[in-house]
């Protein structure tokens, strides 16, 4: 008789919690999800009030186009993809006591010219955004793992690197901020206010502080043949949709759930220790892997000493710092 499945608990039904569930049990392990909230998608879910639907969080999407993240885990599940228009412009900026917003346009040419008119001067700092893009969103399609922590995630970074990728390297420690005084725009007021009012969205902090590399993808995904969409029916029609493949594959998900503690032996897991919120009662679930699709802070929280103590978590600790707000989705010493 085959092993049954192994058990995978996932603590967070937000998109990121509910993307690993779907594709787990797509992939035949038994899994079961546990969410605090009342309704799944987390920052990407929605509330109703007097016949409006508010988003909590996110409003657009991105990765929607052919080879795009969700596009790709949507054709994997099976699934079809929600329907959605482009935003076009994705972004009206206006600076502060201008009238006349800046339309960050999702033709490349058209934003192009809106750039060009907004900023003279600027176009190689864009120029050298667009070729980091360009190599790092290949490299990024083939799947590498970073860090590499086996020897499996280095044959997955191998394999993604490709001689154009090397062209990143010099600027892989760079900021937005260094690259505007590389050419001589250090001091463009404008310029900076913009970067800054469109990077505090995508990473928390000014250009100063935002890694080139990352603001390079994170700038141009607005742009065709990417772009961000608005699904008809709001947000929450992502998560319900990874909810049906979920349940379609054998999954479950449990709202009003709050795990309080994960339980592991000699640097593996064994069981999550949940709260049901109306009730009070408390009770063990076994778990094989636990995917905790939760801040790093909080998993800090919820993981047991002996587990504190796992030299990757000792390494993930102090690589990452108490920054706040960061996000993890940590696969907990399941390999
Ligand atoms: C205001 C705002 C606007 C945004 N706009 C955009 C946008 O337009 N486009 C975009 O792409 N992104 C946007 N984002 C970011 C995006 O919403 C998030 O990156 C994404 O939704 C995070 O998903 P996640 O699954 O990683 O985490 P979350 O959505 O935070 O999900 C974590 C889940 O874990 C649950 N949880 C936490 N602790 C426990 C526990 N102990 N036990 C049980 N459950 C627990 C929470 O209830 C939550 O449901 C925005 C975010 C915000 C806040």
């Amino acid at each position: 008789m085959p092993a049954p499945a192994p058990r995978i608990v996932v603590i967070g039904a937000g998109i990121g919690g509910l993307t690993a569930a779907a594709l787990l049990a797509h992939r035949g392990y038994r899994v079961k999800v546990y969410d605090q909230a009342i309704v799944p998608g987390g920052c990407a879910s929605t509330f109703k009030r007097r016949g409006f639907t508010f988003d909590v969080g996110a409003t657009q999407v991105a990765g929607l186009e052919p080879g795009g993240i969700h596009h790709r885990i949507f054709h994997e599940l099976g699934l079809e993809l929600p329907e959605a228009r482009p935003c076009d412009p994705a972004c009206a900026v206006f600076l502060p006591g201008e009238a006349e917003p800046i339309r960050v346009w999702r033709d490349p040419a058209a934003w192009q010219r809106e750039r060009d008119r907004q900023f003279p001067g600027s176009q190689p700092f864009w120029n050298l955004l667009a070729k980091l893009f360009e190599v790092s969103w290949n490299f990024q399609g083939r799947d590498p793992v970073l860090p590499p922590r086996s020897p499996w995630d280095l044959g997955q970074l191998l394999q993604a690197l490709r001689p154009e990728t090397l062209l990143t390297l010099p600027y892989s420690l760079a900021t937005v901020g260094d690259a505007l005084r590389l050419f001589d725009l250090g001091q463009d007021r404008r310029l900076r206010t913009f970067l800054d009012m469109q990077l505090k969205l995508y990473s928390q902090v000014t250009a100063e502080d935002t890694a080139l590399l990352y603001a390079a993808t994170a700038l141009a995904v607005s742009q065709a043949p990417q772009g961000l969409f608005h699904l008809e029916g709001s947000m929450q029609v992502l998560s319900d949709r990874l909810h049906q493949a979920l349940q379609r594959d054998g999954g479950e998900l449990h709202m009003g759930h709050r795990a309080i503690a994960i339980h592991s032996h000699r640097g593996r897991p064994q069981a999550v220790t949940l709260r049901h919120n109306k009730t009070g009662q408390t009770f063990q679930e076994p778990a094989d892997h636990v995917v905790a699709n939760v801040t790093a802070q909080d998993i800090a929280q919820l993981i047991d000493a002996p587990a504190l103590a796992h030299p990757r978590v000792q390494g993930y600790r102090s690589h990452r710092g108490p920054a706040p707000g960061l996000r993890g989705l940590c696969d907990l010493f399941g390999r």
